[in-house]
């Protein structure tokens, strides 16, 4: 594994948007629908996927050690549960790298749970994920396209139905959430 093994290098690399992150994953031959977030972070040489026995109240969690970061997903959990949680811990990756490298780990229990979106990271980690997996635009012309159940919403993006609910209720379709 390729571990970046320079502390100021990790610091230092450019933290993209996840629009931007869109159009990175287009120059390297990702599938966008649903958007193929395994093998996307799996190009980043600096970040190591275990898929591994969390127990049942962790999702995932996200670790700094050696140089590198290693995110590790309940295996336990749907393939949907599952994208939803990596993108998330992805999330805190680009946006949360200074927090990680000081404070060595975020674990995150069932990401939905509202005492979890108070904290602004955990909110910020959940919006990532959400827009990544979910782009505004896609959404709102899957709905146009005449699916409208959440179920058939998730299942084109690879997502939980619940995961669907909060981006429809993020984006203003559904009033309560
Ligand atoms: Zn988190």
């Amino acid at each position: 594994m390729a571990f970046i093994s320079n502390k100021k290098e990790i610091k230092e690399t450019k933290i993209i948007t996840w629009e931007e992150m869109l159009l990175d994953a287009e120059k390297k031959n990702i599938t966008l629908m649903p958007f193929d977030i395994y093998a996307y972070v799996n190009t980043f040489d600096n970040i190591e996927i275990i898929d591994d026995d969390l127990g049942l109240e962790i999702s995932g969690m996200i670790e700094y050690a050696s140089g590198g970061f290693v995110i590790t997903i309940n295996k336990y959990h749907s393939y949907e549960r599952r994208r939803f949680t990596l993108a998330h811990e992805f999330g805190h990756y680009c946006m949360h790298r200074e927090y990680l490298i000081n404070n060595k780990s975020i674990k995150d229990v069932a990401l939905f749970r509202s005492e979890n979106t108070k904290d602004k990271k955990e909110f910020e980690a959940n919006e990532f994920a959400a827009k990544l997996l979910m782009p505004k635009d896609d959404f709102l012309d899957v709905i146009k396209s005449g699916k409208t159940k959440l179920g058939d919403i998730a299942e084109h993006f690879g997502v939980s139905a619940t995961a669907a609910k909060y981006r429809a209720y993020k984006l203003g379709l559904i009033k309560e959430y």
